[in-house]
C-alpha cells in the first residue's frame, strides 16, 4: 500500500488489528510522523505502542472510525499546524501540540534552547547573566525568522501558490525552508533577521510566484499584522505569531545553526550538529518543565479518562531523558 492511498480508515482498521494483538493493559499511541514520535520517545511508558499516523488528516479519521472503547486504548497526537481546531479540541483521545508542532512545544515552552546556549557559552569563565542575555538574543532571533518564513508559507498556502522545491542533492520536492535562504550562514553568524520582503522576494524567485502573488501575500500578511492576538491583546504580537507559524523542525535547524556559529573559535568541544542538538534539547527538559507543558497535562488527562498509563512516572522521566 502506498502512502497516498493510506487513509483514514484503512488507519484505523490497521489500530484496530494491532490492538487485537496487544495485551490488553497495553495503549496505542498515534502522532503524525516520526518528528513528533522522536520528540515524545524518551518520556512514553513500556506499555505503549507508537504507531505513525501519516498526516492529520488520516489521524483524524482514524480517531472518527474507532469505537468509543478502541478509543480508550488509543492516543491520537495530531500538530495543532497554527489552525483554529476548537472542534477537535473536544474530542476524547484526540491530542493537540500547545505550539505548531511537538517539535516547537519542546523548543519554546520547555525553554530547552536558551539553557543548552548558557551551558555552552559558559565554558569559560565570565558572567553568567552576560550569558543569559546573549542566549535570550540568540533565542529571539531563531523565533523571529521561524515565525516570518513560517508565516509566508502559510499564507502562501492559503492561497494555493507553490510552496515546494526541489531540493538540491536529494532530488525530491519538499517544502521551501529557512536553509533556502541564500544568506541563511550570514543572518546565523550576526543575529539579524530578514525583512518580510527579502524573503518574500527570494521565495518568489525560488517558487517562480507572479508580481500578483507576491502583491497578495503581502496584503494578506498585513491584513494579520494588524489584528490583535487573544493572549495578549498585541497585533503583531511575536509571542502568539511564533506558537502559530514557528516550524518546530525549522527552529531546531536554526538553533544549531546560531550555536555552531556561537561557538566557532571558542574553547571547549565542537558545536553540535542538527540530531546531537535535537538530543540535548530532549536531555534539557526537566520533570518540573514537563509539568507544565499542555500536551503533557492533556495526555495526563487521557490517562485518567481511559484508565491506562502513556508516560512514565515524573521520576523515572528525568532519569530516562538525563541518559541522552
Ligand atoms: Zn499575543
Amino acid at each position: 500500500m502506498s502512502i497516498l492511498q493510506f487513509n483514514g480508515p484503512q488507519l484505523g482498521q490497521k489500530i484496530r488489528m494491532v490492538l487485537q494483538t496487544l495485551p490488553s493493559d497495553h495503549v496505542i499511541l498515534v502522532a503524525e510522523s516520526n518528528a513528533d514520535t522522536s520528540a515524545l520517545s524518551g518520556i512514553l511508558a513500556d506499555a505503549v505502542h507508537v504507531q505513525k499516523g501519516m498526516g492529520k488528516v488520516n489521524c483524524v479519521g482514524a480517531h472518527q472510525y474507532l469505537t468509543d472503547e478502541e478509543r480508550r486504548r488509543t492516543l491520537f497526537l495530531v500538530d495543532c499546524d497554527g489552525e483554529d481546531n476548537q472542534e477537535l479540541l473536544a474530542k476524547d483521545a484526540l491530542i493537540i501540540s500547545e505550539n505548531r508542532d511537538l517539535e516547537s512545544d519542546m523548543f519554546f515552552r520547555l525553554r530547552s534552547f536558551e539553557e543548552i546556549l548558557v551551558r555552552q557559552f559558559a565554558q569559560k569563565d565570565g558572567s553568567l547573566s552576560l550569558f543569559r542575555t546573549a542566549a535570550r538574543e540568540c533565542h529571539s532571533f531563531v523565533l523571529e525568522l521561524a515565525t516570518r518564513v513560517g508565516l509566508i508559507r502559510d499564507i502562501a498556502n492559503r492561497l494555493g501558490l507553490q510552496t515546494r522545491l526541489e531540493d538540491m542533492c536529494t532530488g525530491k520536492r519538499r517544502k521551501v525552508s529557512v536553509r533556502d535562504l541564500k544568506d541563511i550562514d550570514t543572518y546565523c553568524s550576526s543575529l539579524q533577521t530578514p525583512a518580510f520582503e527579502t524573503i518574500l522576494s527570494e521565495f518568489r524567485n525560488l517558487l517562480t510566484w507572479t508580481d500578483g502573488d507576491v502583491i497578495s501575500v503581502r496584503n494578506s500578511s498585513a491584513a494579520n499584522s494588524v489584528k490583535k492576538c487573544r493572549i495578549h491583546n498585541e497585533s503583531d504580537c511575536l509571542a502568539c505569531k511564533g506558537r502559530r507559524f514557528a516550524n518546530g523542525h525549522e527552529l531546531v535547524d536554526l538553533g544549531a545553526r546560531v550555536l555552531a556559529f556561537k561557538r566557532h573559535g571558542g574553547e571547549g568541544p565542537p558545536a553540535p550538529n542538527f540530531r546531537e542538538f535535537e538530543h540535548l534539547l530532549r536531555a534539557s527538559v526537566t520533570s518540573d518543565a514537563c509539568a507544565d507543558w499542555q500536551t503533557v497535562t492533556r495526555i495526563r488527562r487521557f490517562e485518567t479518562w481511559g484508565g491506562f498509563t502513556i508516560l512514565r512516572t515524573p521520576g523515572a522521566l528525568q532519569q530516562n531523558l538525563q541518559s541522552y
